[in-house]
């Protein structure tokens, strides 16, 4: 996939009426208030609406929020995303009772260079997940260009994500233009050696991206929930730690081809084990693949932990997935908070990826260290197994 896209510094848009797709499917507060419990991806689209509207566009923006599955429903309004984008733009946002019926039609005619107009949840249209053209084009019909930032969405090809392209000259936002930058340049050309971290829970959601990197790294280091079914493979005992029994012959198959590959790959040495999958769990450190019955593997140890972080000091990009541990539970957050300290104490380029990882980081506080932090959670993903994103596939090449 080309990643060298053109973005909105490359087209005139003073006085063009642009279609921008943000991702503002942020959390709501359950009990159906309407308060919004973390504005960040509000915050995270402003530099792109703030551009187009300081140049003279008039902006018609649009996102999904949630599945409503084409039936509109009260609670998945955009509405106070509105107010809120509102109060942090210090400008009116005009908001539309629909998507692309009579009221959006009226308002985006109307709508004047330097305003702000958002239309409904487009996944009240049942046409936007089917990405129907008949939808794509009376969404473009609103304008004269269309601009993509909603990184998280573009591994789908949906109307408002890669349709509405087929009707309009299409860009990129900064949001993209930094996603695009930062991992397509680690996956095209990395500054070696690059170094990858994967983790999380399960071997059968990461093969994708553990076939891909196994291609670019020089280094690979397994961590977290999948590192037991690696190690029940070569025939350690894991007690009830996670393990995905079909899949050792393909963990088996990964360490084979990094070995002819010339890949390194670190396997953890030992681990911390738990009686429970808890909190206030009883613990101990064991060596891999000496878990007894009873007992679960929920974080890496302590001599993993020297091993990772010795093999991330003198990379030249790190690219991490997965964290090495049930950080939900502080006990056991300690193998990924040393990665963490680890990837802030390098000069490497260092890249965090899948929406539980960027969690961890933020939560553990070194979400500034880090060269860049995925916005999209699976869609970093699927950028990581090297699958072409429909959302920017859709734009034009520079
Ligand atoms: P990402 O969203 O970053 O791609 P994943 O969804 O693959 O990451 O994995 C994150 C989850 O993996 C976390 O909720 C974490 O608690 C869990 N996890 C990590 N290590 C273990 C383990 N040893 N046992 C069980 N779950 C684990
Ligand atoms: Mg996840």
């Amino acid at each position: 996939m080309n990643y060298n896209k053109k973005t909105v510094k490359d087209v005139e848009v003073k006085g063009k009426k642009v279609l921008l797709r943000c991702d503002f499917n942020v959390p709501m507060a359950k009990d159906g208030s309407g308060v919004i419990t973390d504005d960040k991806r509000i915050r995270a689209a402003l530099p792109t609406i703030q551009y187009l509207l300081d140049q003279g566009a008039a902006v018609v923006a649009c996102s999904h929020m949630g599945k409503p599955k084409g039936e509109i429903k009260p609670e998945l309004s955009l509405k106070p995303v509105a107010a809120r984008l509102s109060e942090l733009l210090g400008k009116d946002v005009i908001m539309a009772d629909d998507v692309v019926g009579p009221d959006a039609q009226a308002k985006a005619a109307a709508l004047q260079p330097g305003q702000i107009l958002l239309l409904e949840n487009t996944r009240f249209e049942k046409g936007e997940t089917k990405n129907d053209p008949e939808l794509a084009k009376a969404m473009a019909s609103m304008a004269e260009l269309y601009v993509s930032d909603a990184f998280g969405a573009v591994h789908r090809a949906h109307a408002s994500t890669a349709g509405v392209a087929e009707y309009l000259p299409a860009v990129s936002g900064f949001l993209i233009q930094k996603e695009l930058e930062v991992i397509g340049g680690a996956l095209a050309n990395p500054k070696r050696p690059l170094v990858a971290i994967l983790g999380g829970s399960k071997v059968s959601s990461k093969i994708g991206v553990i076939n891909n990197l196994l291609e670019i790294a020089d280094t690979i280091i397994i961590g977290g929930g999948m590192a037991y079914t690696f190690s029940a493979a070569k025939g350690g005992k894991v007690g009830d730690s996670l393990l995905e029994a079909d899949w050792q012959d393909y963990a088996n198959e990964m360490v084979d081809k990094a070995a002819q590959k010339g890949v390194k790959l670190l396997l953890p040495v030992d681990t911390v084990i738990a009686d429970a999958f808890a909190p206030d769990a009883k613990s101990q450190v064991v060596k891999n693949g000496e878990i007894p019955d009873g007992w679960q593997g929920l974080d890496i140890g302590p001599e993993t932990v020297k091993l990772y972080c010795d093999a991330v000091k003198d990379a030249g990009t790190v690219i991490w997935n997965g964290p090495m541990g049930v950080f939900e539970f502080p006990a056991f957050a300690k193998g990924t908070e040393a990665v963490a300290k680890a990837l802030s104490e390098t000069s490497a380029i260092t890249i965090i990826g899948g929406g539980d990882s960027a969690a961890a980081v933020q939560q553990l506080g070194y979400a500034d260290k880090m060269t860049h932090i995925s916005t999209g959670g699976g869609a970093s993903l699927e950028f990581m197994e090297g699958k072409e994103l429909p959302g920017v596939a859709c734009l034009l090449d520079k």
